[in-house]
């Protein structure tokens, strides 16, 4: 086979730490297969579940299950109220239907208690010893086109579900493409940022072209594949014109360095690769509310949900996340900050907003010295 050409997608690849060899890389022990196993488990050990895991069984219901009334997985069972009529068949809104008068089925999934007894006991895995708490929810309520964004200091990952002004009916006001390329994106991150970035219909080209302006390379893209609560594909009756949306996009784009834009971005060598896929499988929620798998995504990337500064912004109050900061106008009028060097920053610029440093055990303002 010939060899494969040099392409930037290499380039970037070999940009990961800090202590890369030149040209021509030498292979490195962490890129055997081994490595990858031994880090795979270790990071396994390390996001225990907190729950115990019961697999939803693939025939759905326990009628079409071949296993019957013996299998031990959990399975859909009819949520029937006295106006359903079970001969019409599925809702195509299934748990997400907003009518309360639906007369279509709908399912919930049996609880495992009353499922036939499991041949193993359910375990939980004890919590690993000396866990990291994470910070608290951190968010401030503000207008983000107007917010001096220099007064909350860089961040290592940005999440962002901008209000993209597509020719939509929203439930939201929007912003203009100008806008949107004039935010202060870039100046939240050091070169070796990620961003991750929401785009949707016209927005995935205009999204690009505000990556190019906030000072980005596009790395990577996601494609959230979203699925009912049958874990069917979603297939009729939401969005789209041509064919029916079955998917979003993400695009995943590094910082580059603000002197030096045409040299390749450099990761934080601290940051973990190559665990996860571009495909995110998961169940859709309210108008526009993207999945939280994103999140345990990144916080495998930065090795937890305590490490690295991490922000979502135009999130809102069902963002808010133990290790995150939100920033957005629909949080509310109270700000949440445990960050002592981020409230005197703000003290000075925005006195106004009279911020406490709250603590982040009580939530009380912590008593000035
Ligand atoms: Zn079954
Ligand atoms: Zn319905």
């Amino acid at each position: 086979m010939a060899p494969i050409a040099s392409t930037s997608r290499q380039t970037i690849e070999r940009g990961w730490a800090d202590d890369e060899p030149p040209s021509p890389p030498a292979p490195r022990a962490s890129d055997s297969y081994e490595h990858k196993v031994a880090r795979a488990k270790a990071l396994r050990q390390n996001f225990p579940l907190l729950r115990p895991f019961v697999t939803i069984c693939s025939t759905t219901t326990r009628e079409l299950c071949p296993d019957g009334a013996k299998c031990p997985n959990v399975h859909f069972v009819r949520a029937l109220r006295p106006h359903t009529e079970v001969t019409l068949g599925d809702c195509s809104y299934l748990n997400t239907c907003h009518r309360s008068e639906c007369r279509y089925v709908h399912w919930v999934i049996e609880d495992p208690l009353d499922a036939p007894p499991l041949k193993a006991p359910l375990t939980v895995e004890p919590p690993r010893d000396k866990e990291e708490e994470p910070l608290p929810p951190q968010w401030i309520n503000a207008d983000l086109r107007a917010l001096d964004i220099s007064v909350l200091g860089k961040y290592d990952v940005v999440v962002a579900d901008p209000p993209w002004a597509i020719h939509q009916e929203l439930p939201y006001g929007t912003l203009t493409d100008d806008e949107m390329m004039r935010m202060p994106v870039g100046e939240m991150q050091d070169e070796g940022g990620l961003l991750f970035l929401w785009v949707t219909g016209r927005a995935m080209e205009l999204g690009r072209e505000c990556l190019k302006s906030w000072g980005y390379e596009r790395i990577d893209e996601l494609v959230w594949i979203k699925t009912n609560q049958l874990q069917g594909l979603i297939r009729t009756g939401r969005t789209g014109h041509w064919l029916n949306h079955s998917k979003e996009h993400c695009l995943v784009a590094v910082r580059k360095s603000s002197t030096d834009p045409s040299a390749p971005p450099r990761f934080p060598s601290w940051f973990n690769k190559g665990l996860d896929t571009q495909v995110l499988l998961a169940e859709v929620r309210q108008t526009s509310r993207k999945p939280d798998e994103l999140y345990s995504m990144i916080e495998r990337i930065v090795g937890g949900r305590a490490r690295g500064r991490k922000v979502e912004l135009f999130g809102r109050t069902h963002n808010l996340r133990s290790g995150w900061w939100t920033l957005g106008n629909q949080l509310g009028d109270r700000d949440q900050v445990f960050e002592a060097d981020v409230v005197a920053r703000i003290a000075e610029r925005y006195p106004e907003r009279n911020l406490p440093l709250l603590d982040p055990k009580t939530l009380a303002p912590v008593p000035s010295a």
